[in-house]
């Protein structure tokens, strides 16, 4: 459900398990400095066997669609901390050469694409060719990357200044000292060690170590089935799939008891407290609502502090009302695409549509809750002018608050084929994209995670242009 707060632990697993990808750390740096380029960043290749290389006869390009383009100079920042980069097994980079000024292929290696840690939002796709027989990518995205002076850069933009999933605040063994003394505190409650053992330690999903840490957003994972069939899902992909989920889904509902339990003692002493359902290694929260509903319930009448949210497909607006009524402050909505068409391709929902996400968006806006969408960011498709109309009018009919412009995690070109997407309408650009929204509704906030009340209520934009 939660792509954004799992991608760099499943990064990590990936790793492990099929030692393609090549990290390489870079360093913090502040997204809204304009760079100043006397040419355009050089693409990069792969041996094949980690190791990278510039290629100086090309130029970098991006992908959009399925098509490649040049990058602007001031769309590209420094690749942040805890970016990483990726080699990309049988499929060849798109530059411009250096000397004719045309496109063409870098025969040297295999293609190469970055990882941009969380807080950031990708402008381009890595453009490559992709060679008959190469394997479907994993459920990562594929973001641009080129080199210049020393230095990788990517086109993106800081769209959040929240430093909650920074990679720098992570420290392992504090982490571990949390589990242990969580666990010691909580022996028989099921949900507090998948957790630890499941989140925090194997997957390093950012916010169960949070949780161990003692601080912000902590994760209330709580239905294991799902009434949607999304073709990327993180949590579950039929064995005929050409790729795996990079998350075990929750085997279990928790009860409401094993939830109030660690989770009022969060509310009560976390700075910035928010308890969530819907996490990246659960289904579908909202089938369970009653157990939530119960949950609620009861934490509220142990505390008032923080705020509770759930992270859902919003399938369910009946369920979303009862909860509303028990005490839930925000909903945050999962979307590939505000075009319903678009849409159900993607989740192939059962028993549900495009129609009831609206419904239950202007039901929590209807109880004075706050709104997000998580908006799965694709250049191409979510630049589109056809999108652009689209999600304009989802602000305006559901007053939404907030956008969480989140990179989509899985392999453009898997994507599109499975979508069957031929041709796509004119596109805006991305960042263009940011910037009409942005003066087509002022007051709607930017950002990557779901906001503590306390910064609902004052909520400043970092998203400048
Ligand atoms: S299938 Fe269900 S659990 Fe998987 S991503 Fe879609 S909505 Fe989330």
């Amino acid at each position: 459900m939660l792509f954004g707060d799992v991608y760099a632990s499943a990064a990590r697993r990936f790793l492990v398990i099929a030692m393609l990808i090549c990290i390489i750390s870079a360093r913090i740096v502040s997204s809204l400095q304009v760079m100043e380029f006397s040419h355009s960043p050089f693409l990069l290749y792969s041996d094949g066997q980690g190791h990278i290389f510039e290629d100086t006869t090309l130029y970098s390009v991006g992908r959009a669609g399925w098509d490649a383009m040049p990058i602007p100079d001031d769309e590209w920042i420094p690749l942040p901390d805890g970016g990483n980069l990726y080699e990309l097994p049988g499929r060849k980079g798109i530059g411009i050469d250096v000397r004719t000024g045309a496109m063409r292929l870098c025969e040297k290696g295999d293609a190469v694409a970055a990882f941009i840690p969380p807080a950031h939002t990708g402008f381009y796709l890595s453009a490559y060719e992709t060679m008959p027989d190469a394997p479907t990518l994993p459920l990562f995205c594929y973001t641009a990357v080129g080199w210049y002076k020393g230095e990788f850069y990517v086109p993106a933009i800081r769209i959040e200044r929240d430093i909650r999933q920074e990679c720098s605040g992570y420290d392992a063994d504090l982490v571990k000292k949390g589990v242990s003394h969580i666990i010691e505190a909580y022996p028989h409650n099921r949900l507090v060690k998948h957790l630890a053992e499941n989140c925090a330690l194997t997957y390093e999903c950012p916010a169960a170590r949070n949780y161990f840490l003692g601080r912000w957003e902590c994760p209330i994972p709580a239905s294991p089935a799902c009434n949607a069939n999304c073709i990327g899902c993180i949590s579950f992909q039929p064995e005929s799939e050409s790729i795996v989920s990079t998350q075990d889904r929750l085997t279990f509902t928790p009860t409401a008891a094993e939830i109030v339990e660690y989770t009022v003692p969060h509310l009560e002493t976390a700075p910035y407290p928010i308890v969530s359902f819907g996490q990246g290694c659960e289904g579908e929260p909202l089938l369970v609502w009653e157990t939530i509903r119960e949950a609620i319930i009861e934490i509220r009448k142990h505390t008032s502090k923080g705020s509770i949210n759930i992270n859902t497909n919003g399938s369910r607006p009946d369920a979303v009302e009862h909860l509303m009524k028990a005490g839930l402050n925000s909903i945050r909505v999962s979307m590939n695409s505000t075009q319903p068409e678009l849409y159900t391709k993607y989740y192939r929902p059962n028993n549900y549509e495009f129609a009831d996400l609206v419904t239950s968006l202007k039901t929590v806006k209807k109880y004075g809750g706050w709104t997000s969408i998580n908006y799965f960011v694709f250049p191409g498709i979510t630049d589109s002018v056809a999108e652009f109309e689209s999600l304009c009018a989802l602000i305006t009919d559901t007053k939404l608050d907030m956008i969480q412009w989140r990179n989509f995690n899985i392999d453009p070109d898997w994507y599109m084929g499975k979508m069957n997407i031929l041709e796509l309408g004119d596109t805006l650009g991305m960042k263009q994209m940011l910037e009409l929204i942005r003066e087509e509704f002022p007051d709607l906030k930017f950002g990557y995670y779901n906001p503590p009340i306390e910064r609902m209520a004052n909520y400043e934009n970092d998203f400048a242009h």
